[in-house]
């Protein structure tokens, strides 16, 4: 509710504060248990750090954020750290979080031990369970980082996280460096463990192609706020904001046709006024350059923040 994470500009010898990027800007959706929610956006425009708010790996600037209805803000470090399990992120590539030196086992069983949720002597049973959940073997249980293709290490990734049995995992664009074929297989990963599991997910990526096969709902941000939410049918059938039409997605699935954005992304330490968009928009009229746009409820399943909606 109302997120907000600005991040200090400083300057000079004393480091003094010069001004802030609002990272994330005022932003509100919830996500309901089992619903797969993509946050879609170009980079730069907040996604990852609204995954990162929410999980409290940095702290917010303003606003709530509520996880089975516990104020996750307002926890203690014990109380935060007991609750983890059940949150877990997954990353573009966890072979950048994952010590090249320590066996694929061993990391994965690692924060099952570090939670004290399993008997020492039950963790392989489980590392091995998972690991053949998402398509691995005990072939895999003893090798190297290294060893593994891509596709491999997002399976290793994601059975880092399932292992710790969580309720929501928030996937921080999991299939964006991997060839399309593979972009496929863990896709469909992904929504099996969600169907054998009853996960909730929270999936950002910049393709918005790659949300649809996998989101119920949709998200679009643009410079920190939020820009238009809605079902994913809906967002195709019916796609509201401007900027929509200059995400790259297969042409036909959109009724409108596509538009050319003139302009560059502006710089987020000093965006533009009123709605955001304004400098790109081709619809922008006076009144864009003054007033931002509220967030508003246009259907039951559909909020846009746009003064011509
Ligand atoms: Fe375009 Fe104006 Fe709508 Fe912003 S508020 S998206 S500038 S028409
Ligand atoms: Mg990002």
């Amino acid at each position: 509710n109302h997120l907000k994470k600005y991040f200090p500009i400083k300057s000079g010898l004393l480091s003094r504060t010069v001004g802030h990027v609002k990272a994330v800007d005022d932003i509100s959706f919830s996500i309901k248990q089992g619903e797969t929610f993509g946050l879609v956006g170009e980079s730069g425009s907040g996604k990852s750090t609204v995954g990162r708010t929410i999980l409290r790996l940095t702290d917010k600037t303003d606003g709530e954020v509520k996880f089975k209805g516990v104020n996750l803000h307002g926890l203690s470090p014990q109380e935060l750290r007991s609750l983890r399990p059940k949150m877990q992120l997954i990353f573009q590539d966890p072979y950048s979080s994952l010590n090249p030196r320590v066996r694929i086992g061993d990391a994965i069983g690692e924060a099952l031990l570090d939670h004290g949720l399993v008997p020492h002597g039950e963790i392989r049973e489980r590392v091995l369970e998972v690991l053949a959940a998402c398509g691995l073997s005990s072939y895999h249980i003893d090798r190297f980082p290294h060893e593994f293709s891509g596709g491999q290490r997002q399976r290793v990734g994601i059975a880092r996280a399932l292992v710790l049995n969580p309720d929501l995992i928030i996937a921080d664009e999991p299939v964006s460096a991997l060839d399309v074929s593979i972009q496929a297989q863990i896709i469909n990963l992904f929504r099996k463990m969600q169907d054998t599991r009853g996960l909730t997910y929270l999936f950002i990526s910049h393709d918005l192609s790659v949300v649809e096969h996998l989101c119920s709902h949709i998200g679009v941000m643009y410079l920190g706020s939020m820009m238009e939410t809605a079902s994913r049918d809906e967002l195709f059938r019916n796609p509201l904001h401007p900027l929509l039409s200059a995400v790259p997605i297969p042409i036909p699935k959109l009724k409108r046709e596509r538009i050319v954005l003139s302009g560059e992304l502006p710089n987020p330490a000093n965006p533009p006024s009123g709605c955001k968009f304004h400098t790109r928009c081709p619809f922008a009229v006076a009144c864009c350059r003054e007033e931002v746009p509220a967030f508003r409820k246009v259907g039951s399943d559909h909020s846009v923040a746009c003064h011509l909606v």
